[in-house]
């Protein structure tokens, strides 16, 4: 339905541009064409069920406190009401599909689902390549107001709680990466926040929260190529942590103290990254399979040491 609607604006876009040009206008079907279109446009918006036009209506009402992510007038008087009605519904089918997979909705999960923010770019931003996430969002500002308060309007309208989530990104600094351009602090809480479905129980909420704010895995490569140079202290090693500009060392990545310890014991394995404040995934690239592959962890060495004593003293 989405990408019908989408496809639908394209061309009644082109068909508009082309309406100026005297070679589009003598083309009779094309014209046929865009008049149909039109009419499916102005037509009422039928497929919406009322959870979804409810959210609709919120939005209209939703006040915005950032100049940045104000809807702008050209919006406002420019596009008519009707081209609001596919983004409505385009965000409900995001959350819903989000929602029957995971029992909750994140802001990245409707811009993933609507088609404006690369999943690739999610993973390159939460590895601090990218500044802010609205960085890497095709659409402009107001766009993306816009359906952030459709969304917000959706969960609302939906029964479900807010849930505000921490999110840290994938680098050793741990810091909390920034969504919006703007990095206005209730923007970027919006933006943190999940909603999560009111079918659950308090408990599986409380765990789900947990989850969702626990801090993704470091990842260290093996490279196959051990010609490989820091880019920041010009050594090279054994493993690396890739960088936006290269590769760097774990002495420069502040990982150098951890110890190496290989998968085979899944047991070992567990208890020693239980007990270790921090760890990273080793992985390394198989040419045959053309993908990463786990090769073990790398623990604090005290934490190691204590899980190994504790298998041997049952
Ligand atoms: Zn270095």
């Amino acid at each position: 339905m989405a990408r019908h609607f989408s496809a639908i604006q394209n061309k009644t876009a082109n068909s508009a541009d082309a309406g100026r040009s005297s070679a589009r206008v003598s083309d009779d079907r094309d014209f046929s064409r865009v008049r149909s279109l039109r009419i499916i446009l102005e037509r009422p918006a039928r497929r919406l069920d009322d959870r979804s036009r409810n959210a609709v209506q919120l939005a209209g009402s939703w006040h915005v406190a950032d100049p940045c992510t104000a809807p702008n007038s050209e919006f406002d008087h420019g596009m008519s009401r009707k081209n609001r009605v596919p983004l409505a519904d385009r965000v409900a089918k995001a959350a819903e599909a989000a929602l029957a997979a995971r029992h909750f909705v994140s802001a990245i999960d409707i811009l993933v689902g609507i088609g404006w923010l690369d999943s690739g770019a999610v993973e390159r931003w939460r590895r601090g390549q990218i500044d802010c996430l609205e960085e890497a969002i095709q659409t402009d500002p107001s766009r993306i107001s816009e359906a952030m308060r459709l969304f917000r309007a959706w969960a609302t309208a939906g029964g479900l709680s807010a849930s505000e989530t921490v999110y840290v990104d994938r680098t050793p600094r741990r810091q909390t990466p920034r969504f919006s351009r703007s990095g206005n602090p209730a923007i970027e809480a919006s933006y943190r926040t999940h909603w999560v479905s009111p079918e659950l129980s308090e408990k599986k909420r409380e765990r789900l929260a947990e989850r969702a704010s626990r801090a993704p895995e470091l990842v260290v490569v093996q490279p196959l190529n051990t010609e490989w140079i820091c880019h920041r202290c010009g050594d090279t090693g054994d493993l690396l942590m890739m960088e936006t500009p290269g590769p760097a060392c774990l002495r420069c990545v502040g990982l150098d103290d951890l110890e190496y310890l290989p998968a085979g014991d899944a047991l070992l394995t567990r208890r020693a990254k239980a007990k270790s404040t921090r760890h990273a995934v080793v992985v390394r690239f198989s040419r045959t399979r053309r993908r990463y592959e786990r090769q073990g962890l790398l623990v604090e060495p005290q934490s190691l040491a204590d899980a190994q004593r504790d298998r041997e003293t049952p």
